[in-house]
């Protein structure tokens, strides 16, 4: 039975997260030719409108408030909760990314609604909706099954594929009113850490280092070689808790979870809280220069050597392949 799904889209730096593109496929197949209703805001939302429509948003809403031009949680959690409330959709997906997981919470909560967080697989088998998502920080995995009521997840980047992007698509666009009360958070300024570079929870590519790089200097190397594959540089808490990158890079249980097609793992012994933030990768390489390092075991690829040696060395073969 078709449906009216409302999928959230997320801007950052003036533009919309990939994520998002994957959420409105995900909505599509929950849809089931219905209709896809996305939803903007912020400041840059009337630009990014049709982006939306073109990845598949049949239209797109964006509630107009002074208190939405930046994020805060209460403003976007009233607002949401008001286009659910108007709008009627059977579903509603969103990023499991910092956003979408603070406000999947609240929105649930205020509708009363269940929350499938952190899918990365969604089948549609009949009247039957069967979302999988991994526990036990990702040793296992689980599925959901909804078969009645209104079926509200958060998608983990990189595990749903996006429509293509069709320029011809059209749709309506819309500004609506909302009201936002009691905002307890006023964002007067954002400065950001870093500008530009390729997002980790999105990166296809990500070369990661640990203690084993030995020096904040020692990871240009890895930089050197993200940058020639299109990638992001990542990092085990080792390397942080060493000083040797930001804790913003951590990947692991208590850092980002990444899902990219391929990780390498440069210097990184593989201890399990850092295998949960990155197992789920389609590709593992691991460059270690201790034959029995535990992240052998969870590696596709295995080379054993130096990473000060080997690294370059991938380096300039993919700088050779790739001119
Ligand atoms: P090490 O374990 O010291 O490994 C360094 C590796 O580098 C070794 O295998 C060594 O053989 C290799 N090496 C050294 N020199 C070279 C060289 N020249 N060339 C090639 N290889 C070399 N960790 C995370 O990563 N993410 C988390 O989110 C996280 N959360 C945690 C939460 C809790 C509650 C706890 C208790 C721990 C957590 N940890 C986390 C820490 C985790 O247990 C490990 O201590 C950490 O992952 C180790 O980092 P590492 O692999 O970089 O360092």
């Amino acid at each position: 039975m078709s449906k009216k799904v409302l999928v959230l889209g997320e801007i950052r730096q003036g533009e919309l997260r990939q994520v998002s593109f994957e959420a409105i496929a995900a909505a599509k197949q929950i849809a089931d030719g219905g209709e896809v209703v996305g939803l903007l805001l912020g400041s840059e939302a009337a630009t990014l409108a049709d982006t939306m429509i073109q990845y598949g948003a049949d239209r797109v809403l964006i509630p107009e408030h002074p208190y939405l031009q930046s994020y805060t949680s209460d403003g976007y959690t009233q607002a949401i909760t008001q286009v659910v409330e108007t709008e009627k959709p059977e579903g509603i997906i969103l990023g499991h990314t910092s956003i979408g997981k603070e406000i999947s919470a609240r929105i649930a909560a205020k509708l009363k609604a269940g929350l499938i967080s952190d899918a990365v697989g969604l089948e549609v088998n009949g009247d039957e909706f069967v979302f999988t998502r991994p526990i036990y920080s990702g040793k296992a995995f689980e599925k959901k099954v909804i078969k009645e009521g209104p079926i509200f997840a958060t998608i983990r980047p990189n595990n749903i594929a996006a429509l293509e992007k069709g320029e011809s698509r059209t749709g309506e666009v819309s500004l609506i009113n909302v009201e936002i009360k009691d905002l307890r958070t006023i964002v007067q300024d954002v400065i950001r850490k870093t500008a530009g570079g390729v997002d980790l929870s999105e990166a296809k590519i990500i070369v990661s280092g640990g203690r084993g790089v030995k020096s904040q200097e020692g990871f240009t190397i890895l930089q050197e070689l993200a940058d020639v594959l299109g990638g992001a540089v990542g990092a085990s808490r080792g390397a942080c808790d060493a000083g040797y990158s930001d804790y913003s890079l951590q990947i692991g249980q208590t850092g980002k979870v990444v899902t990219p097609d391929l990780y390498i793992a440069c210097g990184i012994s593989g201890a399990i809280q850092h295998v949960a933030g990155m197992s789920n990768s389609k590709i593992i390489v691991a460059i270690n220069k201790d034959p029995e390092a535990p992240i052998f075991k969870v590696a596709d690829y295995g080379i054993v050597g130096d990473l000060f040696t080997v690294v370059p060395l991938l380096t300039e073969e993919f700088k050779r392949i790739t001119i």
